[in-house]
């Protein structure tokens, strides 16, 4: 850990790429960890897949009652956000590229323009048919008098949440800022993900390639370890703090 201290003292431009391990201390399950959702209930991919979404009502009568009651709407950020918002004050945090949906990286109070929700989040709906977008706690409303699916009330389309499905894509403009500043850093930390979700899964290769180092936090093995700089397999409420508390350290040192 010193080393990578070393480096994020060094280097002059860092790319965080962060998944939903970073949650988990939190209280939101990851996909596929241990306890991941996934994991415990394979059946649950369905929930996050466009298509089946599109055509199974039932399913989205599902997907209403997860999102009701969604552990991300009670979470709230822990040490290992508020370790990326210490990174970001010092000045050494040039963009945070999330997976998460959960909104607990802005509830830490990461700065909204260096932030990229890549696979969108859950405060809004939006309607599959006419593209209305509203607040999600005003459906949750609607659900909770009992709309099991509500529909959009413009023109009767399907509603969503503003999260990217499987199946669906990312917002080019997100997608483009990510490999812009994925390509513009020299030090890449990869953070409670397991690289298994592309195109995201290829940002740290374009860092690579670009010159950059690559780190990876995870607790498990992820697909870029073979070529990864270093890896960090604690949990991440302990071992972001902890290079925080080393980069203090280091920046006393020299100055
Ligand atoms: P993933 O479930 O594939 O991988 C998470 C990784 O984090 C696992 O390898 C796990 O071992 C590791 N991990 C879990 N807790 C950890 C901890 N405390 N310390 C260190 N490592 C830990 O997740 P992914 O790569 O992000 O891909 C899944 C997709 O689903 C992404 O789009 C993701 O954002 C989304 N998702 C989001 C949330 C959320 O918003 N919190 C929750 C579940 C899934």
């Amino acid at each position: 850990m010193h080393e990578i201290a070393r480096w994020v003292g060094a280097a002059r431009r860092i790319v965080a790429l962060t998944g939903a391990g970073i949650s988990t201390e939190s209280g939101i399950p990851d996909f596929r960890g241990p306890n991941g959702v996934w994991t415990k209930n394979p059946g649950a991919e369905r929930l996050a897949s466009l298509h089946h979404y599109m055509s199974d009502p039932e399913l989205r009568v599902r997907a209403w009652q997860t999102r009701l009651h969604h552990p991300a709407r009670s979470a709230h950020p822990n040490p290992a956000h508020e370790a990326l918002v210490r990174l970001e004050k010092m000045g050494k945090l040039d963009t945070l590229i999330t997976q998460n949906i959960d909104g607990l990286h802005l509830g830490a109070g990461t700065s909204p323009q260096r932030l990229i929700e890549i696979h969108g989040n859950m405060r809004q709906v939006v309607c599959t048919s006419c593209g209305e977008r509203g607040p999600m706690e005003a459906a949750l409303e609607r659900v909770r008098t009992g709309e099991a699916d509500p529909p959009c009330e413009g023109c009767g389309g399907i509603l969503k949440s503003t999260t990217i499905s499987f199946g669906q894509s990312l917002v080019p403009g997100d997608l483009e800022r990510a490999k812009r500043a994925a390509k513009g850093c020299d030090l890449f930390l990869a953070i409670g993900t397991s690289l298994t979700v592309y195109p995201v899964a290829y940002l740290p290769r374009l860092a690579l390639r670009a010159g950059a180092r690559l780190v990876i936090f995870n607790a498990e093995p992820t697909t870029a370890d073979s070529i990864a700089d270093a890896r960090v397999e604690a949990p991440l409420g302990t071992s972001l703090p902890q290079l925080i508390v080393l980069l203090q350290a280091e920046v006393s040192a020299v100055s």
